[in-house]
């Protein structure tokens, strides 16, 4: 018997091996069914995907063939990676000098024929074999080397995409690991910088109470506008709170009647539409989806707040309706689709005849703490209820966007995304 050479990339080979992070894994059904394609395909009893690291073959996967690994200095395989870009063929192993004493030809599994097509990385280093076996003598033909080589290419690719699969579960650890460290923050956010803002705004107002005679206009006002300020950073820090959660917290998915949410988020507002003179025009009924209803809910009721919000007409209303469409036709005037709708699905609209969004304005809209106009005015806000709409459309796989006139008034279209 004679030994294979060491390949002189050796320990370039071994280290890329340790990258791949594949030894003594699981079975994987890709490599499997490579490995049953390659034994059907050719007729053979016996197909290996082997990895050689310095002390023995490893088999990824197996076909006829009970041993899950053998010593190197035995291997077939350690032989074909030296055979960079063929295969190697051995017809009778029993009249081949280099393996007629070997174990595996002398006793079982009685190896007679072998055929091994290296597995080469894109960096050009073969890890191991595509390999198929035959307990009698053999000759491929040319076809068949093809083959062999064809489906070591494709064992490569199932490594590659393996390699990727696992660095993605190292991202996806550290993004969670990362979103908890967010959520420290989030507290920290909440006690640490809430409770002193309590105590500026509560000063504040003992100031005002206690010495409020004493003070002239001018301090009075600054008392008021420290108040003030204080009430207002603390809405912006509940809002960044509320953002964050929004953007963390799985979402609550469960058959959901829409138009009942939509009922339950105008009783919410009823005073404040009575109050602004507002008439609420329902179409048509929405439909049930799968999604999560408390945040939908938050969707309809940002949007139904700025409707009511930005309004200054005498005769004012809102349109809530939904409609299902064909893949980026409008079947009717007034009807918008977003590129990627499929068909049937549904969009949902809040339409307003409100004050309306100049055109250079409507992308700044949907930004964090983004408003187009002066803090008290239109009733003021934060700013932050389109980009948490965005969010949570994002979240259900949706996609949200805005048509306006000035003037005239603005619609709020936004599509979700039913997941099994
Ligand atoms: P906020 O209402 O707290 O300012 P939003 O994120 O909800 O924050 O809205 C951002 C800005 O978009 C608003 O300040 C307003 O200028 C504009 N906007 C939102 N909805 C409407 C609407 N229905 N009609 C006109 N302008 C709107």
């Amino acid at each position: 018997m004679v030994p294979a050479e060491l390949p002189t990339n050796e320990s370039e080979r071994l280290a890329a091996l340790l990258a791949y992070d594949i030894m003594d894994t699981q079975s994987e059904a890709a490599f499997d069914d490579l490995a049953g394609l390659a034994a059907s395909i050719l007729d053979m009893p016996i197909a290996l995907v082997s990895l050689l690291d310095s002390e023995r073959q490893w088999f990824k996967a197996k076909v006829g063939l009970a041993a899950s690994e053998t010593p190197r200095q035995v291997a077939f395989c350690s032989h074909a990676i030296l055979h960079q870009e063929s295969v190697l063929e051995v017809e009778d192993a029993r009249a081949d000098l280099r393996f007629c004493e070997n174990p595996l030809v002398t006793s079982d599994p009685h190896i007679q024929f072998y055929a091994g097509a290296p597995l080469v990385t894109p960096d050009g280093l073969a890890l191991g074999t595509l390999c198929v076996i035959d307990q009698k003598p053999r000759k491929l033909t040319e076809q068949q080397r093809q083959l062999l080589l064809t489906l070591s290419r494709q064992v490569v690719t199932q490594l590659e995409l393996h390699k990727k699969n696992r660095e993605l579960q190292g991202l996806i650890k550290q993004l969670a690991d990362s979103n908890r460290e967010l959520e420290d923050f989030a507290s920290i956010v909440s006690h640490d910088l809430k409770e002193p803002l309590r105590g500026i705004y509560n000063y504040a107002i003992f100031l005002v109470e206690d010495y409020g005679e004493q003070l002239d206009d001018d301090n009075r006002a600054s008392l008021a506008a420290l108040t003030r300020l204080a009430k207002r950073m603390e809405a912006l820090i509940d809002s960044l709170l509320y953002y964050s959660r929004v953007g963390r917290v799985d979402l609550a998915r469960q058959a959901t009647d829409l138009e009942k949410t939509v009922d339950g988020v105008l009783e919410t507002l009823s005073f404040r539409l009575q109050e602004a003179h507002i008439a609420v025009r329902r179409p048509t009924p929405l439909p049930t989806l799968t999604c999560d209803a408390a945040r939908v809910g938050e969707i309809f009721r940002n949007l139904l707040t700025n409707a009511i919000k930005y309004n200054d007409k005498l005769q004012k209303w809102v349109e809530i309706g939904a409609y299902q469409g064909v893949t980026g036709e409008a079947d009717h005037p007034g009807q918008s689709y977003p590129q990627s709708a499929t068909p049937g699905q549904w969009v949902f609209y809040v339409r307003d005849n409100g004050i309306g969004i100049r055109e250079k304005h409507q992308a700044k809209i949907f930004g964090i703490f983004k408003r187009l106009h002066n803090r008290d005015q239109y009733g003021g806000g934060t700013g932050i209820g389109l980009t948490i709409v965005k969010k949570i459309v994002e979240r259900h796989g949706g996609q949200l966007w805005v048509e306006s006139t000035v003037g005239e008034g603005t619609t709020f279209y936004f599509t979700l995304q039913e997941k099994a």
